[in-house]
């Protein structure tokens, strides 16, 4: 298990890479413009342990890339992040990932987002990628919808939720500081939160 998720984050570092200068022009026109600088420069180091290191567990995994993300991407996202990562580790199992535990892994993480951000959903965040993602894997577990079904309706929702940032006034977070100037663009940690989403189920389908 450890094996698939070291090179699935491989993936999700170098997608971040590739997306530096997306992620900056984005947060250019509501905040500071660092956000593709810091997620790639986290990333990077998060590369390199998954290139140079094999992790005993899933646990650890998780624990070992949020401190990367605590330690580099720096911004208001890198801790927030981090917390989702250090949360999801507390809980993910270490042989098989069933939706229940997905559910599991989301609500930690919206959670540990939340008591450190302070942000509810409809603020123009990250959360509203995360929570419609999460939200719709809850939605896939009542529906008895088997894996595959579960994670492309998830891969939507979260589409869905960030492209909702777009219209939303954020009233958390640096954007805030423009008020209703910030409505009509894409929030950029709401982008990378789906960036990551996204590699993950297409990778994950692929392998
Ligand atoms: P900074 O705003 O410090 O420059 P970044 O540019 O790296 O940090 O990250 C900005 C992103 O962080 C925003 O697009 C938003 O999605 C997210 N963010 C900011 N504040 C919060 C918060 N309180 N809760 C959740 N997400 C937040
Ligand atoms: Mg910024």
């Amino acid at each position: 298990m450890t094996n698939n998720a070291n090179s699935l984050f491989l993936k999700v570092s170098n997608k971040i890479i590739e997306n530096k200068k997306y992620l900056t022009k984005l947060d250019s026109a509501i905040g500071d413009g660092d956000h593709g600088i810091n997620m790639a420069k986290g990333f990077k180091v998060i590369n390199d342990k998954l290139s140079n290191n094999n992790f005993d567990n899933m646990s650890l995994l998780f624990k070992e890339m949020a401190m990367a993300m605590i330690s580099n991407i720096g911004g208001a996202s890198g801790p927030l992040f981090g917390t989702a990562f250090l949360s999801i580790s507390k809980v993910i199992p270490e042989n098989k990932i069933e939706i229940d535990d997905l559910v599991k892994m989301g609500d930690e993480a919206i959670s540990g987002i939340k008591i450190r951000g302070k942000a509810e959903a409809g603020e123009k965040t990250m959360l509203d990628t995360i929570i419609p993602a999460v939200e719709s894997l809850k939605k896939s577990k009542n529906n008895n919808d088997d894996l595959e079904t579960s994670l492309d309706k998830c891969l939507k929702a979260a589409e869905k939720g960030m492209k909702s940032t777009i219209e939303m006034k954020a009233t958390k977070g640096r954007a805030s500081y423009l008020g209703e100037r910030s409505i009509g663009h894409q929030d950029p940690g709401a982008t990378s939160s789906f960036l990551i989403i996204e590699t993950l189920i297409k990778e994950y389908k692929n392998e």
